[in-house]
């Protein structure tokens, strides 16, 4: 069988939408537009109804109640309300925040920006396999620690922290615990009541829903969370986010969830497989080559693996009919090496030539073979012509030749 090119291996960035997730929405685009907050018809309340079937789909999947679900424009929104919300209303109470060096920029910049206001936040360092460990979480809470947010997998290197243990230690102290869920939500069980979460950010693009649409799950009871608003208005969703709602968006993250729900246990198995066969097909046809993270606690569809003795641009662009994500963030003058690894100890080199394989719903046992074919043959061709590779492999320790210098 042939496969189609360019290949999609990149969804941890994003993912298609479902078709049974557009079909659902595609009428909330016509006939039922009616604004979900209108009371006074039946345009309203079709509308309205549509919110309340999708707020039960999102709330089935991580185990809450319907009411505990706030919709918003995603993810982003959803980590800034649920850090900035915890903050200025629990102000009284204390000043401090405790993180983890390795949250996506929705949570990390959300927490420089609080730096700014007055608030202290301790950024936690990881473990080299990528995880925070439970125990630093515990060392680092004082009298004013008021929230602890720590994601659940990490969008890069698809490692899956202790979560039940970190909520717990949290719950003990009587302290809020947030968590993003971008990257686990839809892809392996996540339960607020067992894994003790009060507050989960979830975003619809990561799960084969639409772009622009998220939800916050906000703990009701034992303990009542409540928030700050960080946008005012209407009134909308118990006051805790003002705007008119996206009705076909929300129609569609819904969606999105129940599909999660029905196929999870046979789509991760299916995600495993595929990335086992991509792992073991890379490691069989080519030496030097290291995982980044954790194999034993990682999301069953992520790979992210450094090619030694290659360069990581002529690497990308070898392989350009393959979407995926690099190692290395290009800005504006320099090429800067992922602070992700860079927080694991992976050295600048090694950083510069790992990719990310993200495994979805849509991608088959062939386009993983076209992979596994491809990545041999362009990094082999780059090893050829690198001298290093040349004298590692004739067993001379390059870390001890002394260089000449002009
Ligand atoms: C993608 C992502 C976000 C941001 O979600 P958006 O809905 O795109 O704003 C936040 N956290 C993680 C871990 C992500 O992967």
């Amino acid at each position: 069988m042939s496969v189609n090119l360019p290949i999609y291996f990149d969804n941890h960035a994003t993912t298609p939408v479902d078709p049974r997730v557009l079909d659902a929405m595609l009428p909330y685009f016509g006939a039922k537009f009616g604004n979900a907050a209108s009371r006074n018809h039946s345009f309203g309340w079709a509308g309205e109804e549509a919110v309340e079937n999708a707020r039960g789909q999102v709330a089935s999947l991580i185990g809450a109640t319907p009411k505990e679900i706030i919709f918003t424009s995603g993810a982003t929104e959803s980590d800034n309300l649920m850090i900035k919300g915890v903050a200025e209303m629990y102000r009284e109470k204390g000043n401090h925040i405790i993180t983890q060096a390795i949250e996506h920029k929705a949570v990390l910049d959300t927490c420089k920006r609080l730096e700014k206001y007055g608030y202290e936040v301790t950024y936690l360092p990881v473990q080299k396999d990528g995880r925070v460990n439970p125990e630093d979480v515990r060392k680092a809470i004082t009298p004013k620690t008021i929230l602890i947010t720590i994601m659940y997998a990490n969008n890069e290197i698809g490692v899956i922290n202790p979560i039940q243990e970190i909520g717990k230690i949290a719950k003990e102290h009587g302290i809020i615990f947030a968590v993003d869920g971008v990257q686990a939500v839809g892809k392996i069980p996540v339960d607020v009541q067992k894994d003790n979460i009060d507050l989960l950010a979830i975003s619809g693009h990561k799960i084969y829903g639409p772009k622009g649409v998220g939800a916050l799950y906000v703990r009701r009871r034992n303990p009542r969370v409540q928030l700050s608003a960080i946008i005012d208005g209407g009134g909308h969703e118990r006051g805790m986010r003002s705007g008119t709602l996206n009705v076909p968006g929300i129609v569609g993250l819904g969606k999105a969830c129940e599909v999660a729900q029905q196929e999870m246990a046979a789509e991760s198995a299916k995600m495993l497989a595929l990335r086992e066969r991509l792992r073991k097909g890379l490691e069989a046809k080519l030496d030097e080559v290291f995982i980044n993270g954790s194999m034993e606690h990682r999301l069953p569809n992520n790979l992210n693996m450094s090619f030694a003795y290659v360069e990581g641009e002529s690497l990308l662009m070898g392989i350009n009919d393959i979407a995926v994500s690099s190692g290395s963030a290009c800005t504006s003058a320099t090429l800067e090496p992922s602070y992700v690894l860079k927080a694991l100890g992976v050295g600048e080199d090694l950083a510069h030539t790992s990719i990310r394989f993200g495994l979805g719903r849509f991608n088959t046992e062939e386009e993983v073979d076209y992979v596994i074919d491809k990545m041999v043959q362009v990094v082999s061709k780059l090893r050829e012509l690198s001298p290093l590779y040349e004298m590692a492999k004739e067993g001379i320790d390059i870390s001890k030749v002394k260089w000449q210098t002009a």
